[in-house]
């Protein structure tokens, strides 16, 4: 199977900056990516908040980030990731082109439109429904649309539908926007854009194409026809993380959660961008949590290399597993380094906690445990709580 050491899985903002950072850092790195590299960003003609550049296309921007990627020169493959599976102890990634073992994975795949769910939705798909303004705009020229949702991307799509559209209906669940101040100002001073409050959609109905919606008012229930050649949906994302979900803890909707050091509950596992549980999806933000997960793999791979060298390797290891967090492990340790300087009976002491693949790996199941090695086959182990107990064992 091809082994690999950093395997980043989709090449969006977030999985461009990991692989520049983790080329940057020596390591062997390979993105995988189901579409064109460049994710979300791309569809969208307006930035205008990526630092250092005042105004730009998405397009351009993704373009930018990939030409800076390939200088350091990562492998870029196209391949759906379908599962990502432990299987003693390894990461084998299962994508259609095949499997892939990799020593740290990097989950950065983003986030996906959520559907209506209602009648004619899906068979009118690119038949008048849409999820991107930018790249449908154009088609609905002098005609009546419909955006839905009321979030910042509904009113910000709204006002980009109007170069194009007649006029723009607003049909949002509630009685007033969730977008920011600023958005929603231009958007009601707009006079193409008439919102329609309390209202969700029933159904997408038509011909060959759309030609109405059928909207039910959440507070008398009535339901009336609004009649529109296209549908601009966007009522939010779902993470693309299903192929993780029953792997790596998540948070409801299926966000991976992280620490600050974007490692998920995995150990060798790490998440970036929108596919994470944040405060914040945007560009920049993805960014920033790329370059931390690249440089959090690169410690983790540098890490498992050390031990590898430091347990396995050797002749004759005497090998401590301790807890760093507990403190009557760390007052045992420094008694344990003191005594091995002394009698010249060398001890390599191994944060368990920190190193769950190794304990993993040796089957540990209690600490602190010595274990003897040679050649990084264990000669016997035993559970030790004092420093009198590590003698008799070692002596
Ligand atoms: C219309 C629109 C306008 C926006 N405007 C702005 C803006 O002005 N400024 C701003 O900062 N942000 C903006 N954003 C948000 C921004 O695009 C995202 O926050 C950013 O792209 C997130 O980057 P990412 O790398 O985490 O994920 P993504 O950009 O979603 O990239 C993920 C990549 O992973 C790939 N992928 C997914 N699943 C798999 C799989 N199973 N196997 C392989 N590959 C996979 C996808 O194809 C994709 O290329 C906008 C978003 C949208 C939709």
């Amino acid at each position: 199977m091809e082994k690999r050491e950093l395997v980043i899985l989709g090449a969006g903002p977030a999985g461009m900056t990991a692989a520049i950072y983790g080329r940057r850092a020596g390591l062997d790195v390979l993105v995988l990516e189901r579409g064109l590299p460049g994710g979300q960003i791309t569809i969208t003609d307006e930035v205008e908040n990526w630092p250092g550049v005042q105004h730009t296309t998405g397009q351009a921007l993704a373009e930018s980030f990939r030409k800076h990627a390939e200088k350091f020169h990562p492998e870029f493959r196209e391949a759906t990731v379908e599962k990502v599976e432990l299987r003693d102890g390894r990461k084998i990634l299962v994508t259609e082109k095949g499997e892939i073992d990799a020593e740290a994975v990097l989950v950065a795949t983003g986030a996906n439109f959520k559907k209506l769910g209602c009648p004619g939705e899906a068979e009118y798909t690119g038949r008048g429904v849409s999820y991107c303004a930018v790249c449908d705009g154009a088609f609905f020229e002098d005609e009546v649309v419909a955006v839905i949702g009321g979030g910042n991307t509904a009113v910000e799509e709204a006002c980009y539908l109007t170069q194009f559209a007649s006029k723009v209906y607003v049909v949002h669940r509630r009685d007033s926007f969730r977008a920011d101040r600023v958005p929603v100002e231009q958007a009601m001073a707009n006079p193409k854009i008439v919102p329609v409050w309390d209202s969700v959609v029933e159904s997408i109905e038509g011909g060959d194409m759309v030609e109405r919606l059928m909207l039910r008012n959440v507070k008398t229930q009535e339901v009336s026809p609004l009649p529109v050649a296209g549908v601009f949906v966007f009522v939010g994302t779902d993470p693309n993380s299903r192929f993780v979900a029953d792997l790596v803890e998540t948070s409801k909707g299926g966000w991976i959660r992280t620490n600050p050091r974007m490692e998920t509950s995995v150990e060798g596992i790490f998440a970036a961008g929108d596919v994470r549980d944040t405060y914040l999806r945007q560009v920049v933000t993805a960014a920033g949590d790329g370059a931390t997960a690249a440089m959090a793999a690169y410690a983790y791979i540098a890490e498992q290399v050390h031990l590898q060298s430091v347990l396995l390797e050797p002749e004759r290891v005497n090998a401590l597993f301790t807890s760093s967090i507990d403190p009557a492990h760390v007052a045992l340790v420094q008694q344990v380094e003191a005594w091995s300087a002394e009698s010249g009976i060398p001890v390599s002491v191994v944060d368990g906690y920190r190193n769950g693949r190794m304990m993993e790996k040796l089957r540990i199941l209690e600490m602190p445990t010595l274990v003897k090695l040679q050649k990084g086959v264990e000669q016997g182990r035993r559970a030790v709580t004092n420093l009198e107990e590590v003698r008799a064992f070692l002596q």
